[in-house]
């Protein structure tokens, strides 16, 4: 594992990116295009030409990646200045960048306090493979649910992340990869999305998407706009544990990929591994996926599911695994348990995973073994647990140990 802490000279080639400050102004990034509006209107722009500046705006932000409004060369330089005093473009803070031996990348990042509130911090992971790159997003710092398998379900839910901090983390990921277009790219030009770093996004990042949907939903569709970040909806997977209310307007308002954790397939034992069954069990959770729109061969439903020795890897769970999805154009992913410090939990064996994908395999479904990715820098799925809270338990556990009885 490499730990390079941030510095301007690892910074692309665009320069230092300005880090976000809780003193700083309002953001314009995670604004809709009414929004980024109406914050024209404020600066002072005539309304006949909002519409062009709002074009403007999103192209330098999203499709360019621009962090300072002094680069925006086709804005008048005195818009330029009444907006940079009132509106940041900075990045949420990296607290630590890792690097695994595979590539991997995991970033720790701090946003600033909100209301009353103290600064969080949450992690996202790029994955490289052949010709293309993944990002893991995180949608909440920790998670309301519990499920016993997963290391960010022993952390309590501090908050939903904003629509700005949703996207920072892509924003982040692009800068420090190089994926935005150098300068010199002519304003307006069109810039392809193919060849991109990072070419596809999971919401497999640190809590329950579908608990923050309104910001997870303006955040996707903010990434998937073909006039500025670009990507194809089919490249984003939005994954839950199965909060059933949601999935139909999942559906129907964002439209991306859709992962199910389903990771048991009898009620009993997924009311242990995955909590929230209790309140939607399998049926209605496999109900409501038989109505997502649009399924067909070329856009399955992905089902995760996580691999624990002797307790749901045997084969007649397989079977029934086959049985249930019956209908469902359905991915099965099959993930080998992510051990953490102190669950309770082990993988499978290697050849057990591989008999399970095996019969699964026989009866149609393509089934990937998740190759681990980013192990030593505890980047896997369901590992991501901010350090910061860590360390706050640490301490707390220190400074309650130098209290005397009696006074604390
Ligand atoms: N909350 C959402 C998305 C984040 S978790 C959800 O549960 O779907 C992303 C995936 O990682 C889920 O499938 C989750 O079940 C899985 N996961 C969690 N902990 C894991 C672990 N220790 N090993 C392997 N996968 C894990
Ligand atoms: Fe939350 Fe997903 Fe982890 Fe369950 S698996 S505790 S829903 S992050």
């Amino acid at each position: 594992m490499v730990l390079i802490a941030p510095s301007p000279a690892a910074a692309p080639a665009a320069g230092r990116v300005p880090a976000r400050n809780p003193n700083d102004p309002p953001s314009l990034i995670g604004l809709s295009r009414p929004q980024l509006g109406e914050a024209l209107l404020e600066a002072g722009v005539a309304e006949r030409q909002v519409r062009m500046r709002t074009a403007q705006l999103w192209n330098w932000l999203y499709l360019r990646g621009a962090t300072d409004f002094a680069a925006m060369g086709n804005i008048a330089k005195d818009l330029r200045e009444r907006l940079a005093d009132r509106f940041t473009l900075a990045r949420p803070e990296i607290v630590t960048e890792q690097v695994s031996s595979d590539g991997t990348r995991k970033w720790l990042l701090r946003f600033p306090p909100r209301g009353a509130g103290r600064a969080v911090e949450a992690e996202a992971v790029y994955i490289p493979e052949e010709g293309r790159g993944t990002l893991c997003v995180s949608s909440q710092v920790g998670c309301t649910l519990t499920c016993s398998f997963c290391h960010t379900g022993t952390q309590t839910m501090v908050r939903n992340l904003t629509v700005e901090e949703i996207l920072g983390q892509l924003l982040v990921a692009r800068d420090r990869l190089g994926d935005f277009p150098a300068g010199d790219v002519a304003p307006g030009a069109m810039v392809p999305s193919e060849g991109r770093k990072v070419s596809n996004i999971v919401m497999m990042g640190m809590g329950e998407p579908l608990y923050n949907f309104e910001n997870v939903r303006d955040a996707l569709l903010i990434a998937s706009d073909g006039d500025g970040l670009s990507l194809s909806k089919r490249r984003i997977t939005l994954s839950t544990s199965g909060v059933v209310p949601m999935i139909p307007r999942a559906g129907a308002e964002i439209g991306t990929m859709l992962a199910i954790s389903l990771h048991a397939v009898r009620d009993e034992l997924r009311d242990v591994l995955v909590p929230i069954n209790k309140k939607y069990p399998i049926a209605e959770l496999l109900a409501a996926c038989r109505a997502y729109p649009g399924l067909n061969n070329a856009k399955r439903i992905t089902f995760e599911y996580v691999m624990l020795r002797d307790v749901n890897d045997s084969l007649a769970d397989a079977r029934e695994l086959v049985r249930l999805l019956k209908g469902i154009p359905a991915k099965i992913n099959l993930i080998p348990f992510n051990p953490w410090p102190g669950t309770g939990y082990e993988c499978s064996d290697w050849e057990q995973i591989e008999r399970f994908a095996d019969l699964v395999n026989e009866a149609g479904y393509a089934s990937p073994i998740r190759t681990p990715r980013g192990r030593d820098i505890l980047a896997a799925c369901g590992q991501l647990k901010s350090e910061s809270e860590r360390l706050r338990a640490r301490e707390r556990l220190a400074l309650e140990a130098m209290i005397p009885v009696g006074e604390g």
